[in-house]
Parts: structure tokens; sequence; C-alpha cells
């Protein structure tokens, strides 16, 4: 276990995202809480929770909570498990073998042994860090335990979901995304709260305001031709595939159109280079589909700005905040029926919405789009106030905070 550095941002450098209102409450609320809190993790990159963490830890601490991220030491053959167990919440039908079950066992048990003390609430994110929660419950009775799942759980396989009940007892709350999520898990008491992006990181800032923008010539499409952007990790639940096929029929449609999947490995998603070459054997050299792993942030925030229309045709999704960022960049987003997206998409208003496997639906959205500009406009305009309302780290501090009055 090991405690992950954050920069100092500061509250105050939000005014422009945070309404008087809410700058009152964060501020009475922290002022109220005597709380120390740590969130934990299993990767410090890669991926949405990591992606939150960086930004809702130091808040938290400058909003006067005190707070750490934590991140797990875990090897290499518990992020396998963790996987099959990730997918498995998903809906994946493969049982979990004994082998698997010990592993994840005494992998957890061996962060909780070595987790520091002097927390008030423990905050354990998604199905790697859950086997903690018995040790930690034992090792300091007085820690509340709140899981955070930010896995759609509404189409669980039963051997997946009965490992996660085994640990239940030992938490005090669960967080989840929509209230629907916490269903399949008893009667834990439950709160609702969805994730949010940061306005002000090297990831959604306008390239003006980098330091260091990434130099346009290094793009390795056309900037001159149509582009369809999908930023996601190489996952089967992210159907790159599909978003191939898509592109197919797209480019039979519209000349000359282009198609990036911009995707990174992140430490605890070991499927990631499989799918990849899977990914690159499909597209078979098409000279119009480009295959970007590992963009540094300032990279994704300029081809989710460039994108004429973001895809998201994940087949399950917690969330999905590659969404906001797209919207909040006025870029019109063409999603799936799953999860979070329609929390974020609202159809024929900021972007288009298809059922998962109708992929002629969502390359007819996709042309739709970029055959009109005034639509891409109308659709990018109304996206970035949707993010502006309801999905921006102000409201995700505001939420965390009342959380730790609660917990
Ligand atoms: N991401 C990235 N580089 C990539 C692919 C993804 O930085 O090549 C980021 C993406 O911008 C987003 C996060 O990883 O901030 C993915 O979060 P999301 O909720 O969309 O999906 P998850 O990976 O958590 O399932």
């Amino acid at each position: 276990m090991r405690v992950e550095r954050t920069d100092g941002r500061r509250v105050s450098a939000y005014e422009e995202y945070i309404d008087a209102e809410r700058r009152r409450r964060v501020r009475e609320t922290a002022a109220a809480l005597d709380r120390r809190v740590a969130h934990v993790n299993s990767t410090a990159s890669g991926g949405g929770v990591a992606e939150m963490l960086g930004s809702l830890v130091p808040l938290l601490d400058d909003a006067g909570v005190e707070a750490d991220w934590l991140v797990m030491d875990a090897p290499e053959a518990f992020f396998d498990v963790t996987k099959a167990i990730h997918n498995g919440l998903q809906g994946d039908a493969d049982a979990l073998d004994d082998g698997m079950t010990d592993t994840y066992r005494s992998v957890t048990v061996d962060d909780a042994e070595s987790m520091p003390g002097g927390y008030d609430v423990a905050v354990l994110h998604d199905p790697q860090t859950l086997g903690m929660a018995p040790t930690l419950a034992e090792r300091f009775p007085e820690l509340t335990l709140v899981w955070r799942c930010h896995i759609d759980l509404t189409d669980a396989a039963p051997s997946a979901l009965e490992l996660v009940r085994s640990y239940l007892d030992a938490v005090d709350r669960t967080v989840v995304t929509l209230p629907e999520y916490a269903d399949p898990l008893g009667d834990v008491p439950t709160t609702t709260i969805p994730p949010a992006i940061d306005p002000l990181t090297a990831k959604n800032r306008p390239l003006s305001a980098l330091p260091d923008p990434p130099d346009a010539a290094d793009r390795p499409f056309d900037p001159d031709r149509p582009l369809v952007v999908q930023v996601s990790r190489f996952d089967p639940w992210k159907d790159p595939l599909g978003v191939l096929e898509v592109h197919r029929t797209v480019a039979d449609r519209v000349p000359g159109a282009q198609l990036v999947l911009a995707g990174a490995m992140p430490d605890d998603d070991p499927e990631g280079e499989a799918v990849y070459r899977e990914v690159a054997a499909a597209a078979d050299d098409d000279p119009d589909v480009h295959l970007l792993t590992d963009l540094p942030d300032a990279g994704i925030n300029a081809l989710q700005r460039r994108a004429d229309v973001v895809l998201q045709k994940s087949l399950r999704e917690g969330f999905a905040l590659t969404v906001s960022e797209a919207l909040w960049k006025e870029t019109p987003v063409v999603g799936t029926t799953v999860g979070g997206i329609p929390l974020q998409v609202e159809d024929g208003e900021n972007g288009f919405l298809e059922a998962p496997d109708d992929l002629e639906a969502v390359a007819d959205d996709v042309v739709e789009l970029l055959e009109s500009p005034s639509l891409r406009r109308r659709f990018g305009e109304r996206g970035r106030e949707t993010v502006r309302e309801r999905f921006l780290t102000p409201r995700l501090l505001a939420d965390h905070l009342e959380l730790l009055e609660t917990a």
C-alpha cells in the first residue's frame, strides 16, 4: 500500500464552476467535519477512478478534510483475478474458481494489513479493494468503511456477485453511480453519486491554456478530413471491434472519414494488450484507422476537441467519463443506451443514443452528424451546458463532503 502524491489544487481555482450556494455548502460542511479520510484504489493512472481521485483528494484536503489517496500493492496475477471479477460483475458468465478467490483474498488481506491507521473513513474503490474490508474492520473497529462501486451491477453473474456480497457485512455504506446499481447488493445503506470531470486538468482545459500544448504536426490523421474518435481502454466492453465496423459503414458513405481509437493500458487491466492486438489485426492496416496508445492528457484533450463526433459504443458501462470529457469540449457524442451513458447523453439534444447491438443505427447517427456542421454545433453547445450543470468536480466535491457527513 503506498500513498499517492497529488498536486496542491485549490477549491478557490474553481470559482467560475461553482455557484455561490454550493460554495457556501462546501465551506460549511467541510468546517463542520472533523474526519480523516483515505480513498483506496488499485492503480495510480489509467481509467476513470484514478482520473477522479487525482482531483478529488487534493480538493477534499484543501476544503479542510484531511484526505489521502492510497494505492494497493498487488502482483500481476491479482489483476487477472480482479479483471475476471470485473467482467463477471458486468455480466460475463465465466465462473471464478477457488484458486482465483484465494489469490483475491490473500492479496487484499495483505494490503489491509499494511494500511496505515489514523483514518475515520476509508472509501474503497471498485472490487479490487473490497476484499480489504473485513481485515480493516477488525484492525480498526472505529473506521467507517464505504465501498464505492463504479460498475453497473444490474446484470452481474451470480458467482461474481456472490463474492462481492460475501464482503459486504464489513461495509457500512456503498456508493454507486445510479440507484439501480445497488439493487443486487442487498440492504447495505447506499448513496448515489455520479462521477465528474475536472475542468482544470490538462485533459479538459482549453488547449491555449496549456503550458505545453500538443504539436499539431504530430497528428497521424489528416486534419482536413472528417474524424470520429473513441477514447477508451482496449477492453471488449468498450466494443472497439464494433467501432471498427461502424467506421467501415461510415467510410463507405462519407468519403475520407477517419477513425482514431485511443486507449491506455492501465496496470490493473491485463486484457489491454491482447485486445489491442485483436483490434489492430481487424483494422488490417487501413490507412484511415489509427490506434493510439498512452497519449498524454493534453493529447487526449486535443483529440476530443478535434473529433467531429466522439463515439462511446460500450456494451456495458458504469459511467464513461469520456462522454462528459467530449461534451465539455462541445463535441457531440454518439453513445449506447447502457449504464451511465444516458445519464449524460440526451438523445437528439447533445448527441444520439442507440442500442449497443445496432451498428447500423450508430453508423447512421455518425453520418448525420458528419454531414451537418450546424447539428454538431447545436449538440456541442448543449453538451457543454449538460456537463457544466451536472458533471464537474465541484459537484463531486460537495457530494463527497455530504457523504462524509453521513458516514
Ligand atoms: N483515458 C486516457 N487515455 C486513454 C484512454 C482513456 O487518459 O488512452 C482516460 C479517459 O480520458 C478517461 C478515463 O481514462 O478520463 C476513462 O474513464 P471512463 O470512465 O471513461 O472509463 P473506465 O476506463 O473507467 O472504464
